[in-house]
């Protein structure tokens, strides 16, 4: 009787540890290397641009697990056009990614601020600045449209670009150039922010990365900062 109440011990001691174990892999799966993440993204981008989605960390199980607290592995900054859906065009779920979006992709003090909080509380090391063709924003902004109301705010944050002002008139023969420029320049935006080179170098590489969604054919890019815009 007394070894089998050492050996229900030892089972129990084992059963404990191995429930440790599997829980510590699980938030070994939640971070990811930022290597990982972009294949992530890139590989349910390839789904996604094929028709095999998967439809990932969509059911109530994923629902259930995300209201003790969130863990997204990225960032991304997008334009709030609705042909851009991130987490669809991606192939993801809940709380996998932080998503920014505003029209032209365009970051101000808020959007900073929230990427600050992705990166600084949520500990999340990767960060994409995905602009998009055809992106009425900028087209506005190209044509020397000037807006009115808050939307003048949006183009004249564009128009404030120094990438932009890069390019020569008449900028709408441009629109290529003019969507890299907006997007290399929220990217250096970020790169160049205090707080976010604060955690970077504090609390690991934090990855930034400019990307460039096309609306035809549902293509993410990455792209470098030394590319120039194909003409
Ligand atoms: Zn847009």
């Amino acid at each position: 009787m007394k070894i089998l109440t050492k050996y229900t011990s030892l089972l129990l001691i084992l059963f404990i540890f191995s429930a440790n174990q599997i829980i510590s892999d699980e938030h070994a799966h939640e971070s990811k290397s930022n290597v990982n993440v972009l294949k992530t993204l890139l590989d349910g981008n390839q789904r996604f641009v094929s028709g095999k989605l998967q439809h990932p960390h969509q059911d109530h199980k994923t629902i259930v697990k995300n209201s003790k607290g969130q863990h997204p592995y990225a960032v991304i900054i997008a334009c709030s056009d609705s042909r851009v859906p991130v987490e669809t065009i991606f192939d993801q779920g809940v709380g996998d990614i932080f998503v920014i979006r505003t029209a032209g992709n365009v970051i101000g003090k808020i959007e900073m601020g929230s990427i600050q909080y992705a990166v600084e509380h949520l500990g999340v090391k990767f960060v994409g600045v995905m602009g998009h063709t055809d992106c009425g924003a900028i087209k506005a902004y190209a044509s020397g449209s000037k807006g009115e109301g808050n939307i003048k705010d949006i183009i004249d944050h564009i128009a404030d670009e120094a990438e932009e002002k890069e390019i020569p008139e008449p900028k709408h023969e441009h629109m290529d150039r003019c969507i890299y420029a907006n997007i290399f320049h929220g990217t250096k935006q970020i790169l160049n922010d205090p707080l976010i080179t604060k955690v970077s170098t504090h609390h690991g590489k934090v990855e930034i990365l400019p990307m460039l969604y096309d609306v035809k054919t549902g293509v993410v890019q990455v792209l470098d900062l030394d590319m120039k815009a194909p003409h």
